[in-house]
């Protein structure tokens, strides 16, 4: 699944890093890194981080699947 976060909205909130650790990792305060091509078994996690983000910086695409959110 290919993720963009939209660096301009992220508040540096960390729930992202904090519930899918492997794909997102914040560096300081705001500096959020991320894995734009998340690994499939990360799928779950992601979602999680998608719906937790609290102004909703985090979107996803689901390659080989038809419901693209
Ligand atoms: S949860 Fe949202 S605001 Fe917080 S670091 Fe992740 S993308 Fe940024």
């Amino acid at each position: 699944m290919k993720i963009v976060v939209d660096l301009n909205r992220c508040q540096g909130y960390a729930q992202c890093a904090f519930l899918a650790p492997r794909v997102f990792e914040l560096h300081g305060e705001e500096a959020l890194l991320y894995t734009p091509q998340a690994p499939e078994d990360q799928r779950d996690r992601v979602r999680r981080a998608v719906a937790a983000c609290p102004v909703q910086a985090i979107l996803v695409e689901e390659e080989d699947r038809s419901d693209v959110r």
